[in-house]
């Protein structure tokens, strides 16, 4: 069994949003990682995706709308939120805002908050996925909680095949690491979770953002100390693999020896390592090695979000 997985013409397209507004479950690629769509107006909807994930209801899941309009809808727009709407949608920022009232979203998929996350991802099939719905879409990661993300179909089927009504498959995602999360809710705006739009340009046009945890910001899964997972134990270790380890490398001075090595850019691109990232993760987690050791990369632009996931790849599991 296991759903299917389609390329996504526009009949594909068609179904897909069939299947959402029917209150079914269906992944997606946008520029980040595979998506697990739902019908976000949908209740019960959103009750299957939390389920088909093991993902506990405390933590919220960001909306996907096909734009600013679309957003404007849903929560209490303000001039901060155009202002980056507007420079960095469709693409990996999602916004936190407090919910307008009567908005349609289901408080479940907001895990009761009064804010909701919002974004308008980038790419031609989650573009034309929202189009054709027509409706706010909650879309986490294609994965079961704390696991690695999915960059590509075939992740999906592996992880959540049974639990998913239909899956798109565009090829591996551009960006390859999920988008970054932005608090606007309150005088300061606050960075939740460093992704794919790095902090410095976002900072460039709305001035310093605040880190996360210098207030009573909600507990949320990008946010757990151990989440992004691989099966085997990982470490952060410049020095390299020992005998029977895996290394994930980066850059053209990779201490050899190691049983396994994926390199995320031989050149050093931190653009290009957080798109290999979590194939890389995923390939090596099944090498048979006894753990992998990870590289650090240097902390700017997208390097930030590769450093955050590794850190929380590394954490003590629960
Ligand atoms: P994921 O769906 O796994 O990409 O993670 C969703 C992320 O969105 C979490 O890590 C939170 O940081 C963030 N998030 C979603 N909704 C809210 C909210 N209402 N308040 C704060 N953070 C949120
Ligand atoms: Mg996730």
């Amino acid at each position: 069994m296991g759903a299917t997985a389609l390329k996504p013409d526009p009949a594909a397209i068609a179904e897909a949003a069939r299947v959402l507004r029917a209150g079914g479950l269906v992944a997606f690629p946008t520029e980040t990682v595979y998506g697990l769509g739902a019908d976000a107006t949908d209740g019960r909807a959103v009750a299957r995706l939390f389920e088909a994930k093991r993902r506990p209801a405390f933590n919220p899941l960001i909306v996907h709308v096909a734009g600013i309009e679309a957003a404007r809808e849903l929560v209490a727009w303000t001039e901060r939120a155009e202002t980056l709407a507007r420079r960095f949608w469709p693409g990996p920022l999602s916004l936190v805002l407090p919910r307008r009232p009567g908005c349609p979203v289901s408080m479940l998929a907001g895990s009761g908050l009064p804010t909701l996350a919002v974004r308008a991802p980038r790419g031609r099939t989650a573009e034309a996925l929202l189009a054709e719905t027509g409706r706010p879409v909650a879309a986490p990661s294609a994965n079961a909680a704390g696991a690695v993300s999915p960059t590509c179909a075939r992740h999906v089927l592996d992880a959540l095949g049974d639990a998913v009504d239909l899956v798109l498959d565009d090829g591996p995602c551009a960006i390859g690491i999920e988008s970054t999360v932005v608090d606007l809710n309150g005088g300061i705006a606050r960075l939740l979770r460093p992704g794919g739009t790095p902090a410095e340009d976002i900072e460039a046009l709305i001035g310093k953002l605040a880190e996360p945890g210098s207030s009573d910001a909600p507990r949320a899964p990008g946010q757990l100390a151990s989440h992004y997972a691989t099966s085997l134990p990982l470490r952060i270790d410049a020095a390299g693999a020992g005998p029977g380890e895996a290394l994930l490398s980066f850059g053209p001075e990779a201490p050899p020896g190691a049983a396994a090595e994926r390199n995320l850019s031989p050149g050093g691109d931190p653009v290009e390592a957080a798109a290999n990232l979590f194939a890389a993760l995923h390939e090596l987690d099944r090498s048979g090695c006894a753990a992998i050791v990870a590289m650090p990369v240097p902390e700017d632009g997208l390097g930030r979000a590769i450093m955050d996931r590794l850190r929380r790849a590394a954490a003590p599991r629960p």
